[in-house]
């Protein structure tokens, strides 16, 4: 709580005290005045004029007076003990619900006040104000490893370091977890003072933590927002807006890497509000069927065949317009709505692709979240059965970032899709994640070059060497290999010299809707005929 509003509670309280003392005391002697005094002089002019008391009644009077007294005195003490009891009680009850238990910061609902105290008294000296949003890093997996008890010590430690880096009079809160929140004022002719005030923060933080003689090593990533002179907005709207503003600037920090800081940059507030639009425009475009499949050839570059297409995502945004997955793909991965972004595409593509000559295949890109769904094959084969679509035409494009997070499970999905029929493609291969042994061990079908290796092999003799080492690994394992990314004939000249590959490009036309593939195909007189493609699906359902 901040020193000045303390103090103003506790003068008040005994300034209640004192008003209540003043009334017993000015009671007491308006009795007095009122009939003791009479009392008293009646008493003692009675001794000295006949040597005896006063008769009984005054007697009694004067007792009464002296007990009054008495009486007084003591409800006063009781009062007063009364009083300083609740007062403590109220104390006590205001300082749990204003801090946090552990540490005794501030808590998330006083910060605000506190912080509008500190603008409020920086304005009037002509300081500004900085605030600063700290953020422990990888701090749960430390609390899951070494238990609670260790990560209230961390919490602790790492609030007395931060106390320690703030000069006087600055405002320390934890936001909840691991998250603090500290402002200072400072003089805008050394804002540099802030710079090293952060960095010590940093580095104080970065200490080994000894807990138990264990060396915990915690950082921290600080985002930063200051007041300024220009911004006339009330201080309560200006605290909450610093708070927002560091809070955002934190996450930049953790993005670019953790264990540093950023400053606020107004960028950042509009990116926000895109993202969050974004977010929720993904929400309700699913269900409107604004998410649709463009389609991409794929060529055998030996006889110059069309063998099929890849389904690429496209988002057909009322206000944006056309969309590329590299968009919102992410995003959706991100929100938990890749699978049914991903399950009404590929619904999609099967009934467009049931049209077509069930000699051409239909690749479909999946995304590692995707993977760890155990129920993931299930769902694809209810998709394919609903569509009456034969799973031998279906190839499943995964990426090798996907090898990276469980191959055990990705064996056991990539197995039981094959037991199904479906083919399986490595994508993007060359990216840098797989290596050979686990190309060995996992059942693929089919390699496809990540397209940088591709579009450039006119020019790149290192491209050239890549390709060259894929395709005879391609043949040593029995691996077909698709080339990606062929823009020119000069490319696709090159890349013949090096090997057999199926290939897709732009060279071959850019990816089109629906529509304009049924037209091309039509034109080409590559439409299935009905029975063909239901007899092949009864055909393979029977195996
Ligand atoms: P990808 O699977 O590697 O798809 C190939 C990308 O290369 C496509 O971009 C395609 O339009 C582009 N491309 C094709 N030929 C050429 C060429 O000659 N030159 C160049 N420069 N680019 C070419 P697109 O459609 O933007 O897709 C980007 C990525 O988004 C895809 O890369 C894929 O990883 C992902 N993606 C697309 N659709 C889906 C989907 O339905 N689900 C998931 N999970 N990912 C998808
Ligand atoms: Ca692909
Ligand atoms: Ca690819």
């Amino acid at each position: 709580m901040p020193h000045d509003q303390k103090t103003k509670r506790e003068k008040m309280a005994k300034a209640d005290k004192d008003l209540i003392g003043l009334g017993i005391v000015v009671a007491m002697i308006i009795l007095i005045i009122a009939n003791g005094s009479s009392v008293i002089a009646d008493f003692v002019t009675s001794l000295i004029s006949n040597g005896k008391p006063l008769d009984d009644i005054l007697s009694a009077a004067l007792l009464l007076n002296v007990a009054l007294l008495l009486f007084g005195c003591r409800r006063y003490m009781d009062l007063t003990g009364e009083v300083s009891q609740r007062r403590q009680a109220e104390e006590i009850a205001r300082t749990l619900a204003q801090t946090d238990p552990l540490t005794g910061c501030l808590n998330r609902r006083t910060i605000d006040d506190a912080l509008q105290d500190m603008i409020a008294s920086a304005r009037i000296t002509g300081h500004e104000v900085v605030t600063m949003v700290i953020d422990l890093d990888h701090f749960k997996r430390s609390n899951d490893v070494h238990g609670h008890l260790a990560g209230d010590a961390v919490l602790l430690e790492a609030t007395r370091r931060i106390r320690s880096a703030l000069p006087e009079r600055s405002i320390i809160a934890r936001l909840g977890g691991d998250e603090f929140a500290c402002a200072a004022i400072y003089d805008p002719d050394h804002s540099e003072a802030i710079d090293r005030l952060v960095l010590r923060i940093n580095e104080q933080i970065a200490h080994p933590i000894i807990i138990n003689s264990l060396a915990i090593e915690v950082t921290a990533s600080v985002g930063l927002a200051t007041t300024s002179s220009s911004d006339s907005s009330a201080s309560q709207k200006l605290a909450t807006t610093l708070l927002h503003r560091a809070d955002l600037a934190m996450y930049q920090a953790k993005k670019a890497g953790r264990n540093g800081y950023r400053w606020f940059d107004a960028s950042l507030e509009s990116e926000l509000r895109y993202r969050n639009e974004l977010e929720h425009s993904i929400r309700q475009g699913i269900p409107a069927g604004e998410f649709v499949p463009f389609y991409e050839k794929q060529i055998d570059l030996d006889t110059g065949q069309l063998t099929g297409f890849e389904m690429l995502a496209r988002w057909k945004n009322p206000r944006r317009g056309l969309m590329s997955p590299d968009v919102f793909i992410p995003v959706a991965e991100e929100i938990g709505l890749i699978s049914d972004l991903s399950e009404s595409l590929i619904r999609q593509a099967l009934k467009d692709a049931r049209e077509w000559n069930p000699r051409l295949t239909l690749s479909v890109n999946i995304s590692p979240i995707q993977l760890r769904d155990p129920w993931f094959a299930q769902r694809l084969l209810r998709l394919l059965l609903e569509a009456n679509f034969p799973p031998q035409r279906l190839d499943v494009e995964i990426t090798e970032s996907c090898l990276h997070e469980n191959l055990g499970m990705v064996r056991t999905l990539i197995t039981s899709l094959k037991n199904q029929g479906i083919r399986i493609s490595l994508d993007d291969f060359g990216n840098g994640y797989s290596s050979f042994a686990q190309l060995r061990t996992l059942p693929f079908d089919q390699i496809k070059i990540d397209r940088h290796f591709v579009s450039n092999l006119d020019v790149s003799k290192d491209s050239a060497t890549i390709i060259e080492a894929i395709s005879s690994l391609g043949k040593g394992m029995g691996l077909p290999i698709t080339a990606e990314g062929i823009e020119t004939p000069e490319v696709l000249a090159e890349l013949r010299k090096l090997g057999s590959f199926k290939g897709q490009g732009y060279l071959y036309g850019q990816p089109t809707d629906a529509q304009s593939v049924h037209e091309m195909l039509a034109d080409q007189n590559m439409l299935r005929e009905l029975a063909t493609a239901d007899d092949q699906f009864e055909h393979a359902a029977a195996a």
